[in-house]
């Protein structure tokens, strides 16, 4: 790249991890890693190493809409990614932002809940993600529990999880779905199940018995630098996949805990 190439830009509004593994450190990473340029927006703040979240701070929603302002006012943002977003007042922030600047590819990976417990979003702020936020999203990254309180029950097995695709776009509105299979197949494939309107498809990995950190976030970063970089939605899903798939069999330990964070280079 040279000083007058012009790389596209994308967005993430999420939350930042002081341990630099997950949120904006791990989404920030994993543009580079891309090769696109990464503009934050921190929608909270989180005190956290590998083994716990120890405080969070969220800035006020005004201070939350100046950073998103400046970002559209100067970049060209060719994609949105959406993390931790903390509580209602905030999705309200930036579902207005969204409505106002209307980017083109917005992905909503919609945290609720850390791999090591702690609570990423209020529980009263889940019909704010589901009636603002799903409707702007051109996908929406949940993981199995995620699904299981977006839906509203349980999703316990992998008939479960084909029909919770349908019910994404048919019941939610949702324009595209990734469902994340992680917390649900337990034999040696790991399948993520995809759809929008028209089309249907599974990426599956080999299943790493680790312990890791980061993970949606990464995901979610990484369907955004594809979509940033030209590819179809359910290309950039599929790359995205293989993506964490090598940042976690790259994967390190740089706390004390056992979790291990991705490896982007
Ligand atoms: N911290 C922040 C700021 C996050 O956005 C997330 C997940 O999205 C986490 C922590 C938790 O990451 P994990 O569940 O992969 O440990």
């Amino acid at each position: 790249m040279t000083p007058d190439q012009r790389p596209a830009s994308v967005l993430t509004i999420a939350g930042s991890d002081s341990g630099g593994g997950a949120g904006i450190q791990a989404d920030l990473k994993t543009f580079a890693a891309h090769r696109v340029h990464g503009l934050s927006a921190l929608a909270a703040l989180t005190a956290q190493h590998t083994r716990a979240v120890t405080a969070v701070e969220v800035p006020p929603t005004a201070f939350l809409r100046a950073q998103i302002d400046a970002c559209f006012d100067d970049f060209r943002v060719e994609a949105v990614k959406l993390g931790m977003l903390a509580n209602a007042a905030v999705i309200h922030a930036v579902a207005d932002a969204l409505e106002s600047y209307r980017p083109a590819r917005v992905v909503l990976d919609p945290v609720m809940v850390a791999t090591s417990g702690a609570k990423l979003l209020a529980d009263d702020a889940l019909d704010a993600l589901r009636t603002r936020l799903l409707p702007l999203a051109s996908v929406v990254t949940p993981n199995i529990p995620e699904a299981e309180l977006l839906l509203g029950h349980p999703v316990a097995d992998a008939a479960a999880a084909e029909s919770a695709l349908a019910e994404f776009i048919d019941d939610l509105d949702a324009r595209a779905v990734l469902l994340k299979g992680g917390h649900l197949d337990r034999d040696e494939l790991v399948i993520d199940r995809y759809r929008d309107g028209d089309r249907i498809a599974r990426y599956s990995h080999p299943r790493l018995d680790l312990d890791a950190h980061g993970t949606g976030c990464t995901l979610a970063s990484a369907i955004a630098a594809r979509l940033a970089l030209g590819h179809a939605l359910p290309e950039a899903c599929e790359l995205a996949a293989d993506y964490v798939h090598r940042a976690l069999r790259g994967g390190y330990r740089p706390g004390r805990g056992a979790v291990l964070v991705l490896d982007h280079f």
